[in-house]
């Protein structure tokens, strides 16, 4: 594994233990040689987790559509900022430079960008691990709500447990390591019908 795709918050959040663990996160994948990947923003978690690895002498790639530049103050100090022309564009290349996909505590921005990798995981286009760094308990409803797409039998249970949870990112980092993909929904898709 060598570059970790973070999907988390435009903003802070009101518990200081999600910045905490954004600073955690950062600084973690930096030490273990992770290039980090993530949205490129200064603003909330986002510019917290991007600050951590860079301090830590990590490599640090952003990537931000043109028109959001200015909202989400596009981080001058990365190794890398990629400007791209659609939000389509920069999930899919973020896709593309990341090994796997590691989820802290965010919006329905965050959520949308992991359930996606976490889809596209299950039809087969990739079979990089995704996860979520529970802090506080955060994703205790996005856990029962998936568990119950199964229960109610829109889903397999192999993809309930695909996805991991963990207390702590060094926990999670950890688990991507041994992650083995299931089988996908309809077998491997033919290269030309990805994403
Ligand atoms: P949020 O979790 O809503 O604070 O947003 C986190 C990140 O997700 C930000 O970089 C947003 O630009 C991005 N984002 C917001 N909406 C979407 C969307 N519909 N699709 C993909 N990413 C989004």
């Amino acid at each position: 594994m060598n570059s970790i795709c973070v999907y988390c918050g435009s903003a802070l959040g009101v518990d200081p233990a999600f910045q905490d663990e954004a600073i955690i996160a950062g600084n973690l994948i930096a030490k273990q040689g992770l290039t980090l990947v993530y949205g490129g923003g200064k603003v909330g978690l986002m510019g917290a987790v991007a600050d951590a690895a860079l301090a830590a002498g990590g490599k640090v790639v952003g990537v931000m559509p043109a028109d959001l530049v200015n909202q989400e103050i596009g981080h001058k100090g990365l190794t890398e900022l990629k400007i791209v022309n659609s939000m389509h564009e920069r999930k899919w290349a973020m896709a593309e430079l990341s090994d796997g996909f590691l989820c802290l505590p965010g919006g329905p921005g965050t959520f949308e960008e992991i359930f996606e990798q976490w889809t596209w995981a299950l039809l087969g286009f990739h079979a990089k691990p995704c996860g979520f760094v529970n802090v506080g308990g955060y994703y205790d409803p996005l856990r029962s709500t998936v568990q119950q797409m199964a229960d109610k039998g829109f889903l397999a249970q192999k993809y309930v447990d695909m996805l991991i949870y963990a207390d702590t990112t060094a926990a999670a980092l950890q688990a991507f390591g041994s992650y083995v993909a299931p089988a996908p929904k309809w077998g491997v898709a033919p290269v030309e019908q990805r994403y």
